[in-house]
């Protein structure tokens, strides 16, 4: 049903009342004007009547003439004057001819004369055929009644009064009902105008818009009201205001965390995730909430340690596997969360990434495995020879031969040790290392002056080819360091009598130092692995030159620690070119 708007109804209600007042009132001021105007002109008639009848002498009944005189005084008046005998003849009448009119002994105003008592009676005359009033009195002598004096007003003469004070009490009502509607109608549209700007500014805050505000006027229960409400206005800003101050530090302390973190309901659908939870399960921004845990992670092991927490009502940590492109491995705290009745309302699941801790751990284990396997080698050499020189009678000669093995295998030892100890040192942070400006050629120098001798064993030929200009912002030792290693190896696995060049080149954005041997070169399958720990190609090779398998791993911290790189061109038997990128501004 549609209804009706408060103006309608409130308008259409004052309507009524207003309607029905002035309408009874009308009413009844005509009626109690009609009454008086009667009651005023009746007794005026008998008052009249008997003025009249002092007049009058019993012997002037028989004189028509004087009767005529008497009742013709009053023609031309409102009052119609009949003189009856006491035989009910009319002798005389002020506005008929007394002989054609018939025998009034039985009108009630004489009747009522004969029985002693006086009537005013209103009735239609048939002589003068109009509504009347009558009024009579008796004309007596000593003996008894001699005749009837007779007045008469006209019932209609009376209501023509009546009715222009009827006229003028329907135009005075009509002006009053105009002039109360208009009235009603500014009473209406003003309550229902501040009815609608309370429902305007309601609308207003229900969509958080507190600028608007009522003004206070009007009575003191409507301006009261309308300070209420901009009073209601203000704290409900106020609140709404520290509930999305509170929803945002939540929001950004959720978004800001690292880990990923989700809630669920007791359904294990998603109802809050953060970015990070986003980004590790690859969903889009806000297209988890409201999808189920299980379609999103896709582990069932999650699925079922959240139910679990649920059903115990325990919080609980475990460690979850999950497999994508890659494995990782998640440490998950799920805390059951209550509603303001304390009832379950569903699972806070904060996870902490361990993928990349549990990388480390393997690679510290998968280290101390290689690095008791390189030490067990000479270890288990030198205890084996010193048991043979203890158990059994050697020569000389053997005995010089076993003192060489022995201090072979005592130098790499030593060798291992020095990687490891340079590779420990390495592990600080790259801002712990004061980098200089400096010559390249300088590092080059010293590099040759260490190497010179081992080269020239060999018939290595050690080739430079660099400007004094190109110049290298490093760690003086580090570099020194990493070339080293560099040329060292292109000696190492250089042939006899081939050539090693170092090279320089000068660019835009940094130095790059080339070392390039014709030697045995790196097959291919092996080059991306050759920076790592302990790799060489071929082991029993590089145990006979004395390597460690940890200088190129040196090679490549040592320019992760310049924020440069270390690179690799190779051949197999042709040679390789190992790079290493220092990255500066020169110009
Ligand atoms: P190593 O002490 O064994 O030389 P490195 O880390 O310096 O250890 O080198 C790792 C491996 O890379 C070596 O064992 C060798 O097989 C290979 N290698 C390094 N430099 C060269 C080179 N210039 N020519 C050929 N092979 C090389």
């Amino acid at each position: 049903m549609k209804r009706l708007s408060i103006f309608t109804t409130l308008f259409s209600i004052f309507l009524v009342i207003v309607l029905l007042s002035i309408g009874v009132s009308a009413l009844y001021s005509i009626t109690t004007f009609k009454n008086f105007i009667f009651e005023v002109e009746k007794d005026d008639l008998m008052e009249k009547t008997e003025i009249l009848l002092t007049l009058l002498s019993v012997d002037d009944l028989d004189n028509s003439e004087v009767l005529e005189r008497f009742t013709q005084a009053g023609s031309g008046q409102k009052t119609r004057i009949t003189i009856i005998g006491a035989d009910g003849v009319v002798k005389s009448d002020s506005m008929r001819d007394h002989e054609t009119m018939d025998n009034h002994l039985n009108r009630p105003e004489v009747v009522a004369n004969i029985e002693d008592y006086s009537l005013v009676v209103e009735r239609y005359s048939d002589t003068v055929k109009e509504h009347m009033i009558y009024y009579s009195l008796p004309l007596r002598d000593e003996v008894g009644i001699k005749g009837f004096l007779r007045t008469a007003i006209s019932v209609e003469a009376l209501n023509q009064r009546v009715n222009s004070v009827t006229v003028t009490i329907v135009i005075i009502s009509i002006i009053l009902f105009i002039l109360s509607l208009v009235i009603c109608y500014m009473v209406s549209m003003n309550f229902s105008s501040f009815i609608n700007s309370i429902k305007r500014v309601a609308g207003y805050f229900a969509k958080g818009e507190f600028n608007n505000i009522l003004v206070e006027k009007g009575p003191r229960e409507l301006s009261s009201l309308s300070r209420s409400i901009n009073s209601m206005g203000l704290s409900l800003r106020d609140r709404i205001s520290t509930i999305v101050k509170q929803k945002n530090r939540y929001k950004s302390m959720l978004e800001s965390m690292v880990e990923p973190v989700i809630r669920v309901d007791l359904n294990l659908i998603i109802e809050e995730i953060n970015p990070s939870a986003e980004e590790f399960f690859n969903v889009t921004h806000g297209g988890a909430v409201g999808k189920s845990l299980l379609d999103i992670t896709g582990s069932r092991d999650l699925n079922d340690i959240v139910t679990g927490s649920i059903n115990s009502s325990l919080d609980s940590e475990n460690i979850v596997v999950f497999q994508s492109s890659h494995e990782s491995h998640l440490q998950i705290h799920s805390s059951i969360l209550f509603d303001g009745e304390g009832n379950k309302s569903g699972v806070l699941l904060v996870m902490n990434d361990l993928t990349e801790h549990v990388r480390l751990e393997e690679m510290r284990k998968e280290f101390v495995a290689n690095v008791s396997h390189e030490l067990r080698t000479p270890t288990t050499a030198i205890q084996g020879y010193i048991e043979t020189l203890m158990n059994n009678d050697v020569n000389e000669d053997q005995f010089k031969k076993f003192m060489g093995v022995l201090y072979n295998h005592s130098n790499r030892l030593n060798s291992i040790i020095d990687d490891l100890l340079v590779l420990a040192g390495l592990e600080k942070s790259s801002d712990s290392f004061v980098f200089e400006l400096f010559p390249v050629i300088d590092l080059i120098s010293s590099v040759i002056n260490v190497i010179h001798d081992k080269a020239e064993k060999k018939s290595i030929t050690l080739k430079v080819d660099s400007s004094e200009r190109h110049l290298v912002y490093a760690h003086p030792i580090l570099s020194e360091q990493a070339l080293t290693n560099l040329v060292t190896n292109a000696v190492k696995y250089g042939g006899e009598g081939s050539t090693v060049i170092i090279r320089t080149l000068q660019g835009r954005y940094g130095t790059t130092i080339e070392v390039e041997d014709n030697g045995c070169g790196i097959p291919l399958d092996h080059q991306e692995q050759i920076f790592e720990r302990f790799y060489r190609v071929d082991r029993a090779r590089s145990r006979d030159q004395g390597g460690t398998g940890l200088g190129l791993s040196i090679v490549k911290r040592v320019m992760n620690i310049h924020g440069g790189d270390a690179k690799l061109k190779s051949e197999e038997g042709k040679g390789s070119v190992f790079s290493l990128y220092f990255p500066g501004k020169y110009h």
